[in-house]
């Protein structure tokens, strides 16, 4: 807890100092018919370049709402294997009193179909939301939300207007959690409850990278909701990515609960 607490600490002030808010509305909305209401079964919310399906479901009745991206960038679906266990999880205590969860499967399914970190037309969706930091290139796109994947989970989080937003990834350096925006009570949490299943488990709160037009950067920076960002090793065995999830969501759900209970003591 303490290691933890010192790095969050110690990089607060330049968290302090990030850009504040942008807008950069697209006028075109490739998804106009989606229903987008809560289903405590896997449904359509939106459909890819290509057509496939982007599924997600809602369990839990908690107070705070989250909102869990499975999969963004189509070459790291390390968490894949795991996303029914982890609704089933969340659909048990503490989880289902801790919070109102919606699971979209994968926001990248032309990606993940081939293996690709980008979408069907070669864009990288963490690349592509209207953040301040937006940089216009072949791959990330003309304009911010070019792409009916990241304008979907637009439409999602203007929908739900989630507390927290966590997105699964996979890196050479993993397992680690970055933080976004005032998530770093989210992210102690998190790494503590995976760290009990492999100390490997830290907290990155840079990841030493620019990451214009991120997730991170639009929602998390310009819009300060909290990001985690959980970056599992590339090619981590399934079932220590299931171990970690299972603590990592067991401990977040606790502190959700126990940020409820301060706000109802206030
Ligand atoms: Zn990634």
């Amino acid at each position: 807890m303490i290691r933890f607490v010192t790095i969050v600490a110690m990089l607060g002030a330049q968290l302090a100092s990030l850009p504040g808010c942008a807008s950069n509305k697209r006028e075109s909305d490739n998804i106009t018919s989606a229903d987008l209401s809560d289903s405590d079964t896997w449904k359509p919310v939106g459909f890819s370049v290509s057509g496939r399906a982007i599924e997600a479901i809602t369990v839990g009745r908690g107070p705070a709402r989250v909102l869990v991206v499975g999969g963004i960038h189509g070459d790291e679906t390390e968490a894949q294997p795991s996303i029914g266990r982890l609704v089933e999880l969340l659909g048990r205590e503490p989880g289902a009193s801790a919070a109102t969860w919606r699971v979209i499967r994968d926001l990248n399914p032309d990606g993940t179909a081939i293996g690709r970190r980008a979408n069907a037309n070669r864009i990288d969706l963490n690349r592509n939301f209207p953040a301040r930091n937006f940089e216009k290139r072949t791959r990330h796109g003309d304009k911010p939300f070019s792409e009916p994947e990241s304008n979907l989970l637009a439409k999602v989080v203007r929908f739900d207007r989630p507390d927290l937003i966590i997105a699964f990834h996979s890196t050479a350096s993993g397992p680690f959690v970055n933080f976004d925006g005032p998530g770093s009570a989210d992210a102690v949490a998190f790494a503590e409850g995976a760290g009990t299943t492999d100390p490997r488990w830290r907290i990155v709160p840079e990841m030493g990278y620019a990451t214009p037009g991120s997730l991170g950067s639009y929602f998390g920076q310009d819009r300060g909701i909290p990001i985690l960002t959980v970056e599992f090793e590339r090619e981590q065995d399934p079932w220590q990515v299931w171990h970690a999830l299972e603590g990592g969501f067991e401990s977040l759900a606790r502190h959700l609960l126990s940020q409820a209970v301060e706000r109802q003591l206030k």
